[in-house]
């Protein structure tokens, strides 16, 4: 497991990355957050980012803007970002984290399926990089934010390699999907999920509103509704983590400070 932050790439991304301490991660936008055109990476800095991360087993996701729809029913513009960011995570071996879409106008979950199944006929997805597909809140039209939808979602995909689920437990506790009251809560939402597509990143942030709320609201970890009274279930979740190597990256106000917690609770547990 790798414990990283979400944050804005600097001058260029190894700029970012060679901040980074061994065996750690980090999410960064390739362009502006709501751009659907972001810039290709010059290409040494695709190269000194590799070399760096190969040395230090780091790891770069790059989150997709948040206007990307892959569910829309001409998604052409969508689709060319994910593809671009699926290129340039190439060389070292990053991923494209892509929010699943929203229905808003006469999109359907299976317009994502079939998204990507294009994006491997083009050989987007036949080398080391990977696109991982986050659950949603269910705020107003998101498509995701059930077992239902990711069941439908990668029944539509024909091949699943380099293909997996980005678990947003702010997400998850939003749309009802988990309430994290317990340890059996926690293992009940991965083997449900786990059923589908493969969970390579967990993003691990608390909840500023309660649960089934279906608002897309982060706070930092042990400070909101999910773990603020009781950590159980984050022991729970980071074991998990570590035994199946799953990366966690926080994506609140403080990320350092989640970073300190997520730590101390992994010493905890080894201790045990
Ligand atoms: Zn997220």
């Amino acid at each position: 497991m790798r414990l990283g932050i979400a944050q804005l790439k600097g001058e260029s991304l190894y700029e970012t990355v060679k901040g980074l301490k061994e065996n750690t991660c980090v999410q960064v936008f390739l362009g502006e957050k709501t751009s659907l055109y972001p810039k290709d990476l010059a290409p040494m800095d695709k190269v000194n980012t590799m070399i760096f991360c190969n040395k230090n087993c780091c790891k770069v996701y790059f989150h997709s803007p948040y206007t990307a729809n892959l569910a829309k029913e001409n998604a052409d513009t969508s689709f060319s970002c994910v593809c671009k960011e699926l290129k340039n995570a190439e060389p070292f071996g990053g991923s494209s984290v892509l929010h699943i879409g929203n229905n808003g106008k006469g999109g359907s979950i299976q317009n994502v399926s079939k998204c990507v199944n294009q994006a491997r006929e083009q050989g987007y997805l036949s080398g080391k990089s990977t696109l991982l597909l986050e659950n949603a809140a269910g705020q107003g039209n998101e498509l995701g934010k059930s077992l239902e939808e990711i069941r439908l979602l990668f029944e539509g995909i024909d091949n699943t390699e380099n293909v997996g689920i980005c678990l947003d437990t702010q997400h998850s506790f939003a749309s009802g999907m988990c309430d994290f009251s317990s340890h059996e809560s926690v293992v009940k939402m991965f083997e449900g999920i786990r059923a589908y597509g493969k969970v390579p990143l967990v993003h691990i942030n608390d909840s500023e509103k309660e649960y089934n709320s279906r608002k897309d609201r982060h706070q930092v970890v042990g400070e909101g509704y999910i773990w603020g009274k009781d950590k159980t279930s984050l022991e729970s979740l980071v074991s998990i983590c570590d035994q199946y190597e799953i990366d966690m990256v926080s994506e609140t106000k403080d990320p350092l400070k989640d970073i300190i917690t997520l730590g101390e609770i992994r010493k905890k547990i080894a201790k045990e």
